[in-house]
């Protein structure tokens, strides 16, 4: 009997990797897939917490595409390993701060030494030349295969036949006249062939699976590493970044308030480590701050926080401030008008 070989699928939750996936798998190879944790994935955190979102379904993309192949998924917690990639990439950012090509390269390279333990023969990822503009370019895809190490043993089997073969294809393990030859920026082909394989139910990220993709995410992000004067963050940071209105109304502080109820549910949680503030007269919302609240911040602090209550036209209304790690205690102020709020909105 011949060897059945084994690669292994970089899996996003996307059309494409699922795509890719499909092709070798009907191939005869046994496929796995492996989905890496980054902190800055977009799905299922956010829509978990909105209340906004409740009517879409709560399903991890990547775990739901690993379903509809019949695979193994492998999820791996790269968040430390990854702060490197964010802060440092040699290939710089992209449109916002997402650093694609450092990353691809990254997550490649994982990869690589992921099959190299575990006695598979190659990868798969669902690239597509031309599909991002500084990532998935002709002449990004060998760079991304030379600088993660995985070299001739990195397949994109949706455009395989517009690249040198791999070795996968050289060695005849796969059939290279049944991959495909995609290029451009035009879903349709993805799309047809979807429907050849008879999936229609699949995520069709507007901006990608990565918040480091989104303008306002990325404010958010570079307003915070300038006020604390250093570029680092901890997973919780990234965390507090997809939830709520930010707002900086003085350089040394920053006022995160949730927006809804979910929001606030969350917010909750992180009550314990930030000095946090609510109204008590009205219904309001949870705001933590961030930074140091001094002795002449605390007004202003606290009538934001009324606007931001249903107290907003209120002559007066009861805020109670707890600082962290000390003894709560309440004001009573007059909320500030829209207009007059100072600082900077991260929204
Ligand atoms: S969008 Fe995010 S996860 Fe995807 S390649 Fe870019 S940085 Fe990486």
């Amino acid at each position: 009997m011949p060897e059945v070989r084994k690669a292994v699928a970089l899996i996003s939750g996307g059309l494409d990797s699922l795509l890719a996936a499909r092709v070798i798998q009907e191939q005869g190879i046994h496929v796995e897939g492996i989905n890496f944790f980054t902190g800055f994935c977009v799905e299922g955190h956010t829509h978990a917490i909105r209340q906004k979102d409740k009517a879409k379904p709560k399903r991890n993309n990547a775990l739901w595409v690993a379903e509809q192949l019949g695979i193994k998924l492998h999820i791996v917690d790269i968040i430390e390993e990854y702060k490197d990639v964010v802060l440092n990439p040699r290939h710089g950012y992209g449109a916002n701060l997402n650093p694609c090509l450092d990353c691809k390269v990254f997550m490649v390279r994982k990869a690589t030494e992921w099959i190299e333990k575990n006695g598979f023969d190659f990868i798969i990822t669902g690239e597509v030349i031309g599909q991002r503009p500084k990532s998935q370019r002709k002449d990004t895809m060998p760079v991304i295969a030379r600088e993660s190490g995985a070299d001739d043993l990195l397949l994109r089997p949706l455009c395989a036949r517009n690249l040198e073969p791999s070795r996968p294809e050289r060695e005849g393990w796969v059939d290279r006249s049944r991959l495909y030859n995609f290029e451009g920026r035009s879903r349709k082909p993805q799309m047809a062939l979807a429907a050849q394989f008879g999936f229609d139910d699949y995520a069709q990220p507007a901006g990608g699976c990565c918040f480091l993709t989104d303008a306002q995410y990325s404010h958010k992000l570079a307003d915070m590493w300038s006020s604390r004067g250093q570029r680092d963050y901890e997973l919780d940071d990234i965390m507090l970044l997809k939830v709520g209105r930010h707002l900086r109304p003085r350089p040394h502080f920053k006022m995160i308030i949730g927006r809804e109820e979910g929001e606030n549910r969350f917010l909750h949680g992180y009550r314990k480590q930030f000095t946090h503030l609510f109204t008590t007269s009205h219904p309001g919302p949870l705001v933590l701050i961030d930074g140091e609240l001094g002795e002449d911040d605390v007004e202003l602090a606290a009538q934001i926080v009324a606007r931001f209550s249903q107290g907003r036209s209120a002559e007066q209304v009861d805020v109670e401030i707890h600082p962290r790690g000390g003894d709560h205690h309440t004001c009573r102020v007059k909320p500030i008008a829209g207009e007059a709020i100072p600082g900077h909105w991260y929204i």
